[in-house]
């Protein structure tokens, strides 16, 4: 009988493994999708200079506004 009640055990164990790893996975799911959504929503912003549009992240604040930064852009001055 012993033996039986040790299997349960066993058993149940892997049982709560597999749920704690799958909730696992799925909480990073939505963090990367988040992320993703995150990325999406950057705002853009338009080169005072050359007129490209990018990501705020990707600019760089000049004199004359924010700027791509891009070597054929600093040519225009
Ligand atoms: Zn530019």
């Amino acid at each position: 009988m012993a033996k039986v009640i040790f299997w349960l055990v066993v058993f149940f164990l892997v049982l709560l493994a597999l749920r704690l790893f799958s909730a696992h996975q799925a909480r990073r799911r939505r963090d990367e999708s988040a992320e993703r959504q995150r990325g999406h929503t950057e705002p853009m912003i338009r080169c005072g200079q050359c007129g490209v549009y990018l990501p705020k992240s990707s600019a760089k604040l000049t004199d004359r506004g924010y700027g791509c930064g891009d070597e054929h852009c600093a040519n225009r001055r």
